[in-house]
């Protein structure tokens, strides 16, 4: 049985600029675009939530909901830096250790022989240090496998630590709403929820044939999750093909102006990912759309570096090909083979 961690800051950028500007503690604040520019919010603390602003949210929007919202633009030359002593905290756990973003890690300690092993420990111990150290406060879940303790490290948000151990996997599984899995939006859970099926317990009732039949690959994989079952391991060295970022949206976007707004959300992210993998040599871009009928198409061109404007007419080809309601949107980049970028470095 593994022991996997999954570590979270909360409202990463925001509690950076919270840090570093007391004043800013207890209004509401918000990290993103400005409105008359398209933006939208990245980041929110939790003052701002209170007033319904949540992130990938359009910053007019949100504006409207909270007049008083302080509003900052991004410094991701000082969050990757946070981000890098956090990193080097995980590490002095354990070298197992998949970053997933600048604020977000699995970290795989099975082996790990400190706190007599006690992954609990670990993870109090984690968060001690990373709010010693940084001044930043990270949620942590504790499980035997990834999905889980991604799970788990939401669970207890703001400050969590809530940990699954092997033997409360099964009945903690039971009751957890579909909802609660990953890929599983407002639209999909709805679908289930006709059928009667809210829970992992009545997922795990329905034949796979019949999975399969309504979500596809995505059933099968439903399948597995209600079960608890996720061998995905923690990643550290692997040769990346790909760098990517998407999101299930909990409203399907109605149409192509909006998926153009949600697409600059991740466009931002997938350059904060690319910065983290030392800018890599990339051969294509892509585009990813999933409508709301499962369908899904991608879109690709080859590119030397990344072009912002070729994204948009990347998804601008892609939408039409369904021309309805989406409830997925991806972007990424795929790199050149190892060779490959040797020869292009010396020709
Ligand atoms: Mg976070």
């Amino acid at each position: 049985m593994r022991k996997i961690l999954h570590a979270d800051c909360d409202c990463f950028y925001a509690a950076v600029e919270m840090r570093d500007d007391p004043a800013l503690k207890d209004i509401p604040l918000a990290i993103g675009g400005s409105a008359d520019r398209r933006g939208v919010i990245a980041t929110c603390n939790y003052p701002a939530r209170k007033f319904g602003v949540h992130s990938a949210m359009p910053t007019a929007r949100a504006m409207r909901l909270c007049p008083q919202l302080k509003l900052l633009p991004p410094d991701f030359n000082k969050y990757r830096d946070v981000s890098r002593q956090i990193q080097e905290i995980f590490h002095e756990l354990t070298p197992l250790v998949e970053p997933l973003s600048l604020d977000e890690a699995y970290l795989d300690v099975t082996d790990v022989a400190r706190f007599r092993g006690s992954a609990t420990w670990m993870a109090r111990w984690l968060k001690q240090e990373v709010l010693a150290r940084t001044g930043i406060v990270v949620s942590v879940g504790v499980a035997p496998n990834k999905f889980l303790a991604k799970i788990a490290s939401d669970w207890d948000k703001p400050d969590g630590l809530f940990v699954i151990p092997p033997g409360e996997m099964e009945r903690f599984i039971t009751d957890l709403p579909v909802k609660k899995l990953h890929g599983v939006g407002p639209a999909t859970a709805r679908k289930l929820e006709q059928q009667g099926i809210a829970t992992c317990a009545d997922l795990r009732d329905q034949p796979l044939e019949r999975l399969f039949d309504q979500f596809g690959k995505f059933g099968q994989r439903l399948h597995e999750l209600a079960q608890g079952i996720d061998e995905r391991p923690v990643n550290v060295t692997r040769e990346r093909k790909s760098v990517s970022v998407e999101t299930t949206y909990d409203r399907d976007l109605p149409d192509l102006a909006r998926c153009h707004q949600a697409l600059e959300v991740l466009i931002a992210k997938l350059g904060e990912r690319l910065t983290r993998h030392g800018d890599p040599a990339i051969a294509k871009q892509f585009v990813k759309v999933r409508f709301d009928d499962f369908t899904s198409t991608t879109q690709e061109t080859g590119a030397c570096g990344v072009v912002h404007a070729r994204f948009h007419e990347l998804l601008e080809s892609a939408w039409q090909r369904g021309g309805r309601p989406v409830r997925l949107l991806g972007v990424g980049v795929r790199l050149l083979p190892l060779d490959r970028r040797q020869l292009e470095l010396f020709p």
